[in-house]
């Protein structure tokens, strides 16, 4: 059986899956963030062998978490749960557990999990994209993940979208991030003139009751995906383009949105399937338990 641990900056979620892909049991519980670096490994070593106890046999171990991995020295190197930064995250957790790990970023085991029984199930290659609090993407081919030698393989969020855009934290101006993010739409629809704390859901059911400025803001958004996606789509040329996070839930993305990535992709019938995810905010913590054994 497979387990797939999601560290996020609130919670720690385990789930245990069986070789089907059924969920058997789930744990939760609070990030120990105030206790430090060592109380967090600590809590995901019991949480692992907790699971693994229940599951009655020898289980494998993948971890999903926010931030970007150095994957040759098993560090994260940045994490809105900065206590991780820099620490020897697998090391510490296979001492602890006795066995090897896999980790990868919360986006990579996205688009593992609708890969291989989600919504891009059966596509050879499927580009996996995040729109929630940042964006985020990954690439796998065959339910595997295509990494690349950085290990930065699908990071569209901090391509540069527009030169004299919003700073964005990574150091450039004008990131995709900046744009297609929840903050970055929001932060757009108040320059625009909106009421600053309106949530994206807010605002895009303001367009939809005919609010003016909600509109613009949702067809900029609109637009920027296409343009953004579209670059995406010229280089990597998925089969499939699973989009998860909160913004993911906006309907208009799949129609006008989609028309509007048609509108940049080299070439003249773009039909490749833009679909919504499958498995929702369950993605993360299943495509961790299934880093190990895709098929
Ligand atoms: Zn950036």
């Amino acid at each position: 059986m497979q387990i797939g641990i999601d560290v996020g900056g609130t919670k720690i979620e385990g789930v245990l899956l069986d070789s089907t892909g059924t969920e058997i049991l789930r744990k939760r519980i609070p990030t120990p963030k105030s206790r430090g670096y060592s109380a967090i490994i600590s809590e995901i070593a019991t949480l692992a062998k907790d699971l693994e106890n229940s599951s009655g046999t020898k289980c494998t171990v993948g971890i999903g978490t926010p931030g970007t991995m150095l994957m040759s020295e098993g560090i994260l190197k940045n994490s809105n749960t900065t206590c991780l930064i820099n620490q020897p995250i697998v090391a510490d957790l296979e001492q602890r557990l006795g066995k090897p790990i896999m980790i990868e970023n919360d986006a990579n085991c996205f688009t593992i999990s609708e890969s291989v029984d989600g919504a891009g199930r059966g596509f050879e290659t499927v580009f996996g994209v995040i729109m929630g609090t940042g964006v985020g993407g990954g690439l796998v081919h065959q339910n595997r993940l295509l990494p690349g030698r950085l290990h930065i393989a699908g990071e569209w969020g901090h391509n540069i979208l527009e030169t004299d855009g919003p700073p964005c934290y990574c150091g450039n101006n004008g990131c995709v991030e900046t744009f297609l993010s929840g903050p970055g739409f929001e932060n757009d629809y108040v320059a625009r003139g909106g009421i600053p704390g309106t949530s994206a859901s807010v605002i895009v059911n303001l367009a939809a009751h005919g609010d003016q400025t909600a509109e613009e803001a949702v067809q900029a958004l609109l637009k920027r995906f296409g343009s953004a996606l579209a670059t995406v789509i010229n280089i990597f040329d998925p089969h499939v383009i699973v989009l998860g996070g909160g913004l993911s839930k906006i309907e208009r993305l799949y129609t006008e949105g989609r028309t509007e990535v048609a509108k940049h992709v080299f070439w003249h019938d773009f039909d490749t399937p833009i679909l919504r995810n499958k498995h929702g905010d369950s993605a993360g913590v299943r495509g961790a338990a299934q880093l190990w054994s895709p098929n």
